[in-house]
């Protein structure tokens, strides 16, 4: 599940067009949060300065620069490594953009999506009023980010164009919706649909399965485990805590509830699961998207490896002292989806607290990266804003943080999930051992 973004971005813009370039998409998010009116004059000074209209310039190169040099100037902190050609040369920003051997990062998004099914999402029929105000959401946000028929868009055939072949990323994970109770008692995105993503580009992508809580029956979840294993080989699992049925949630360390799914787990060798941690929006309950419940079951699991998505925001403090006060856990993983696009457009400071909190106590070995994408359209200008994304000196004198360096990026985005996954990485530095100390 994702945020109400536009309750946060409360300036945002949607227009009938919508973007059309990544740069113009990342831009008007920019614009969108609470700096953005100031953010705004600095655009159209680069775009004087350009001699292009604002309007031309919002789609070029140049535009994303432009807003993150803003952001430097106005907060008077350096968030991005970003020169001042770069805002008001657009060709000198694509140059920029070109130089990167494509290959030379080796991109893991660890949390994509497609967001359609076949028989679609009809109110009273096959969805429930809550069930249709999710969908609508995330309709909304892809209407945003560039795609004109929202979630209709999120497509298997657009998860290739926009993810595989429309950004840098090398490899996507791509995560289920279950929510079964609330879309006619077949999963939101029914797993037979999600594979055509793995059948169409083998190599490429990672699937995970899902849909599963031990509220919808024990027993008949680990039939589902185990079916999802056999007749589509997925490599893992992606879960929420929260779910549509009566209980509305349940718990990671409920021994009797959840530990027999981690046996089974562990007996059909899937070794990575993920969960919904933090943005607790809509019917979700913030009581489960609390991490506390990873605690117990790294202690109880410890061969298997537990990935809190979202980093757990606004709770990855939560998240960062289950380790940063238990330093000897190797099995402890954040994602970064959504939480990086919001912060890093919207409130930079938080962005490199909460990176730099996660890498600091977590460690650079167990931060992964990930958009959320093709939720926020074409993942490209996110890329683009973590290779830029720097944390402020201060930060990293005053809160110990490491330094975002490129060495620390290329596991972030990449290194880290190969290793879990058994990735083939196409950069020439190995995937790191977990237990490698880090010098940054
Ligand atoms: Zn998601």
């Amino acid at each position: 599940m994702e945020f109400n973004v536009f309750e946060h971005f409360k300036g945002f813009e949607r227009t009938s067009e919508g973007p059309r370039t990544p740069e113009e998409q990342g831009t008007r998010f920019f614009l969108g949060g609470h700096l953005g009116p100031r953010i705004s004059e600095h655009l159209d000074a680069s775009a004087t300065k350009a001699g292009l209209s604002r309007r031309t310039f919002l789609a070029s190169a140049s535009a994303l620069p432009a807003a993150m040099l803003a952001v430097n100037n106005i907060t008077g902190m350096r968030f991005f490594d970003v020169t001042p050609a770069e805002a008001y040369e657009p060709a000198a920003a694509k140059e920029i953009k070109v130089s990167r051997k494509p290959g030379s990062d080796f991109i893991v998004d660890a949390h994509t999506h497609i967001c359609t099914r076949k028989d679609g999402y009809i109110p009273g029929i096959n969805t429930t009023e809550r069930g249709m105000w999710f969908v609508q959401l995330l309709d909304d946000l892809g209407k945003a980010m560039g795609l004109p028929n929202g979630t209709k868009d999120m497509t298997v055939e657009n998860f290739g164009k926009l993810i595989l072949e429309g950004s840098d990323t090398s490899v996507a994970v791509f995560n289920p919706f279950g929510f079964r109770e609330d879309y006619g008692g077949k999963d939101m995105i029914p797993i037979e649909e999600q594979a055509e993503v793995k059948r169409r580009w083998p190599t490429r992508t990672v699937m995970l399965g899902g849909g599963l809580t031990p509220n919808q029956g024990l027993s008949e979840t680990l039939e589902r485990m185990t079916m999802f294993v056999e007749k589509y080989q997925i490599s893992g699992l992606k879960l929420y805590t929260f779910d549509s049925t009566k209980k509305r949630g349940w718990w990671f360390d409920d021994q009797k509830q959840a530990y027999p799914m981690w046996e089974k787990a562990r007996k059909l060798g899937l070794k990575n699961i993920g969960c919904h941690k933090g943005i607790p929006f809509g019917q979700f309950m913030a009581r489960y998207a609390h991490p506390e419940d990873l605690d117990a079951v790294c202690d109880d699991f410890p061969d298997l490896n537990f990935i809190a998505y979202h980093s757990a925001w606004p709770y990855q403090h939560e998240l960062a002292a289950l380790k940063g006060f238990k330093p000897q856990r190797k099995n402890l993983y954040a994602e970064v989806g959504s939480t990086f696009a919001a912060t890093v457009t919207n409130r930079p400071l938080e962005c490199a607290h909460v990176l730099g909190t996660l890498l600091r106590d977590l460690g650079p070995d167990y931060v992964m990266w990930g958009t959320d994408s093709a939720l926020w359209g074409n993942p490209q200008w996110q890329i683009d804003a973590f290779r830029k994304f720097r944390i402020p000196d201060q930060l990293v004198e005053g809160h110990g943080y490491p330094p975002l360096t490129d060495e620390l990026k290329a596991k972030v985005f990449g290194l880290n999930a190969a290793r879990i996954w058994n990735l083939k990485t196409t950069t020439s530095a190995a995937p790191m051992e977990p237990r490698r100390a880090v010098a940054v």
